[in-house]
């Protein structure tokens, strides 16, 4: 099929931009690297009457370090992120994300902004974003505000942005010192939108496990942090043992998982323990622990 009749417009300042999206009654979309809108406009899921593309207005695709984060702007491929040395280096968990979405050629139009934005309950920058206490720096006509990773996924292919509102930046802490991390996910191919996947960062001190974050992915609607898990592993030795629990804790928090042509639902809830048990194995040796 092919997409509905739309205007189309590339303006050159984030103001002109909004003014575009005030235009249209909340009936315009943003166009960022196309990778997800495209299918939709040509199955005719959507129907926008305009669309703002965000590709001419400059210094939106930035990575920078600024005052202790990595500030990485929304149109910033992934493929930029890929091979960013700052993003390698500083915030690794999120560069192996990126590594494992899609392929290079859709990394090399789609966008960080276009990610968190469409918001797919198994796309692994979500997740990433959640396991790292990221913060989504947005723009309206209201002004500007920042939403942490927490309330910025409200549900499937839904986030916290109000209509008009243009996300412009995702700001990520570096990597602690004696932090591990970890992400890892199924898929039928590589390059398939995952299964199931976990994503952990572990903190330890004196031989323990003080703190964990574990975030899992494609078993819900939007990603869910498993805190239950996480209070499983803190204050414990690194252990096969600590890892079972967590896993179990994992299993149980996994409320409804999809079940699709891929997946079962029980498939997705195994995977989500198996691949909680391996994150968190895998986030203490990098921290410097053994298990
Ligand atoms: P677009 O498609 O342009 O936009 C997506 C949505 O976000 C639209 O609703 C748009 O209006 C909105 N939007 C975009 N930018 C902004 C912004 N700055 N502010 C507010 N709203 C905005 N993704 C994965 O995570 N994992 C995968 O394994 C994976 N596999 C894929 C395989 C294939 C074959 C394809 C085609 C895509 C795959 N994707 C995967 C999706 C891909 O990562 C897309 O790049 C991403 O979902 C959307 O980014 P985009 O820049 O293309 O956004």
């Amino acid at each position: 099929m092919k997409p509905a009749a739309f205007e189309y417009a590339a303006p050159s300042s984030i103001a002109e931009a909004l003014a575009l999206l005030r235009t249209q009654d909340g009936d315009a979309k943003i166009l960022a690297g196309g990778q997800s809108l495209m299918p939709l406009l040509a199955m005719r899921l959507a129907r926008p009457s305009l669309l703002v593309d965000l590709g001419r207005i400059a210094g939106l695709d930035s990575i920078r370090e600024e005052s202790g984060v990595i500030a990485i702007g929304a149109m910033t491929t992934k493929s930029a992120i890929e091979h960013s040395d700052l993003v390698r280096t500083r915030q690794p968990l999120f560069h192996a994300a990126t590594r494992l979405i899609a392929h290079p050629q859709i990394r090399n139009r789609g966008t960080v902004g276009g990610s968190m934005a469409q918001a797919d309950p198994a796309a692994e920058y979500p997740a990433a974003a959640l396991a790292l206490d990221a913060k989504m720096r947005v723009v309206g006509d209201a002004g500007e505000r920042i939403i942490d990773a927490a309330d910025f996924f409200v549900s499937t292919l839904t986030t916290a942005l109000e209509p008009g509102e243009i996300l412009i930046e995702v700001r990520l802490p570096m990597l602690a010192p004696g932090t591990g991390w970890s992400i890892l996910e199924v898929s039928r191919r590589h390059g398939d939108f995952a299964m199931a996947g976990a994503a952990a960062m572990v903190a330890l001190d004196a031989g323990r496990v003080r703190s964990a974050r574990i975030v899992l992915f494609g078993v819900g609607p939007v990603p869910l942090r498993a805190r239950a898990a996480e209070d499983a592993v803190a204050g414990k030795p690194p252990a096969a043992a600590t890892w079972a629990s967590a896993a179990a804790h994992a299993r149980d928090a996994v409320e409804e998982p999809l079940s699709d042509s891929h997946a079962s639902a029980a498939y997705r809830r195994h995977l989500a323990g198996v691949l909680v048990e391996r994150a968190l194995a895998e986030a203490v040796t990098r921290a410097g622990g053994t298990a």
